[in-house]
């Protein structure tokens, strides 16, 4: 179906200042600028397979289409921000600052648009938008055969591609040494290899890479002689696992600063932008020369890795985590801070976070090294096992309050992600970091007009806001019966594509599950709870993961009735 030229016309008079037509468009032409480089050219792929996979209309570079859209990139709008304007003949043109504004831009505008079985309308948002935080991260644990270790490439290469339309620049991934004998390990090198595979992915996104680990973790070859004295941890917040080396001992430290160096040529390709340092979880030594650990062998064994780092790779920034630090109060913050003011030549940014509640200390006495500040919101875990066993676990009203403590004192941060059941809590912190001001909520109505469909934005907030409220298992109310037939009257607005989609699966099973454990008092019985949490066991790929906290809850045959 061509739309009519006086149609078109009489569309563009309705709709005052924009280009959107009336009559959704069952064929799109995306026009790339000429000397597009890696992530423009992916930014247009990445557009034509939004909209193909979300209405089926068809994406074209020639020929005649009913909608136009033009990237092109304009080094005047601001580091990474985009503009969306009028072209001539009701064309869209996305302009980004660079490339990654384009990419961004072009995530702003799909989800301003709508899909639907006729096609695709062109999203009506207009204006210049600019990025706060120059660090938006996610941090991705690859571990316990969790989605990001068992999805297929092509799934994780569109879970990262989908990561970046809003925003995200920074993929953070961690090595885990105390898992394998050696970097040599079968086990090892199939990880290294999974970690570079996505890790180019995200580069061709325009996303820096960094990776971590425990600042003195070994192998499980380490002789016992170099191994660590475990921490004092009378709050039990700080883990207690993995292999941990004494830096006190010269011949560990040594043997430590040999294996970061070997990190960084384990990941030469892609090509690694920054390392970060992790003290606990796992982490530490709690011996008399290490102990306070942030406070002595902590920084004594940074100084030493970065001296490596800033020989060998002096183009890579030193992210040095002070994650639960003073838990209980020991003197670390003090420390870090002392030791910062007289030398901060071995870190580039200081990563603050806890379990609960953001660390006062880098917002009452100052970042130590008046460094940019990092957070690590925990967006996975918090409040339910298995992790997302439950279905979508979104958490707008928690992430707000968090966010509302770092007092808009961060360059950004890296949440922290299990699996993909929180993808609506990523999409809530890439928006605080784009935008530092902009209402959790108000993100989540964003999140479902795209997903979903902008007729039930407002009717998802209040599913959502209902999740939120029976978040913990034992305190499931009424209104789970409310947000499940809410959740039925909106799947029956939805195109196939969206209600076949995983992203709203997770959301309709999570209602139904919690409705179910309404009715049966907490006790996981019954054929619908066992057969949403197969489903969820699937979505996740999560049949061959660590039973907890990765696979949801399993119900047997004789327990389903
Ligand atoms: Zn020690």
């Amino acid at each position: 179906m061509k739309l009519h030229l006086g149609l078109l016309i009489a569309t563009l008079t309705l709709f005052e200042g924009t280009c959107l037509a009336a009559v959704p468009a069952p064929v799109v032409r995306v026009v790339t600028p000429a000397d597009a480089g890696i992530v423009a050219k992916r930014a247009a792929l990445i557009l034509a397979r939004q909209i193909t996979a979300r209405c089926g209309a068809q994406v074209m570079t020639t020929g005649e289409a009913d909608c136009v859209v033009e990237l092109a990139t304009e080094a005047s709008i601001g580091a990474e921000g985009f503009k969306i304007a009028d072209g001539p003949s009701g064309h869209v043109r996305i302009f980004g600052n660079d490339e990654n504004g384009l990419l961004y831009g072009v995530g702003k505008f799909l989800r301003s648009s709508r899909f639907d079985r006729g096609g695709f309308t062109p999203g009506t948002w207009r204006g210049t938008s600019l990025p706060k935080c120059p660090m938006r991260g996610i941090y991705l644990a690859t571990h316990f055969n969790n989605y990001y270790e068992a999805a297929s490439p092509v799934e994780m290469e569109c879970y990262i591609e989908d990561l970046a339309l809003w925003g995200f620049n920074v993929l953070s991934v961690t090595y885990p040494h105390w898992q394998y004998s050696s970097y040599d390990d079968p086990a090892a090198r199939k990880m290294a290899e999974h970690l570079r595979r996505i890790m180019r992915v995200a580069k061709g996104v325009g996303m820096r890479v960094t990776i971590g680990d425990a600042l003195n973790s070994g192998f499980t070859s380490t002789p016992n002689e170099m191994r660590c004295t475990p921490v004092p941890d009378p709050l039990g917040r700080h883990g207690n696992f993995g292999v941990n080396l004494c830096p006190g001992k010269p011949v560990a430290t040594e043997l430590m600063v040999k294996n970061w160096e070997r990190l960084l040529d384990e990941f030469a390709d892609p090509g690694l932008d920054c390392v970060v340092y992790w003290p606990y979880d796992e982490g530490g030594c709690g011996c008399k020369d290490c102990w306070p650990w942030g406070a002595k062998g902590y920084l004594n064994l940074s100084r030493a890795v970065s001296a490596m780092v800033r020989r060998k790779c002096p183009h890579i920034k030193v992210i040095v985590s002070t994650w639960t630090f003073d838990t209980p109060p020991c003197g670390e913050w003090d420390a870090i801070s002392r030791a910062l003011a007289e030398d901060k030549s071995w870190a580039d940014f200081i990563q603050a976070d806890a379990h609960e509640d953001f660390p006062r200390f880098p917002l009452e006495r100052g970042v130590p090294g008046n460094l940019p500040l990092l957070n690590f919101p925990e967006i996975s875990m918090w409040g339910q096992g298995p992790w997302g066993g439950y279905g979508a676990n979104p958490l707008p009203a928690r992430l707000q309050r968090l966010w509302n403590q770092t007092e808009r004192r961060l360059s950004g941060g890296t949440p922290y992600s299990e699996g993909i059941y929180e993808d609506i809590n990523k999409a809530i912190c890439s928006q605080f970091y784009w935008d530092a001001e902009r209402p959790a909520l108000e993100t989540v109505r964003e999140y479902a007009a795209f997903e979903f469909s902008p007729d039930v934005a407002d009717q998802t907030v209040k599913v959502v806001e209902a999740f939120e409220k029976n978040h913990v298992r034992g305190e499931i109310g009424p209104c789970a019966q409310e947000a499940f037939d809410r959740v039925k009257s909106i799947e029956s607005m939805l195109t196939p594509q969206a209600r076949a989609a995983w992203r709203w699966r997770i959301v309709y099973l999570r209602a139904l599950i919690d409705c179910e454990l309404l009715k049966t008092k907490g006790k996981l019985e019954g054929r619908n709870l066992r057969d949403a949490f197969h489903e969820l066991t699937t979505i996740y790929h999560a049949e061959n993961a660590h039973s907890m906290p990765i696979r949801p809850p399993q119900i047997q045959d004789t327990e389903a009735k």
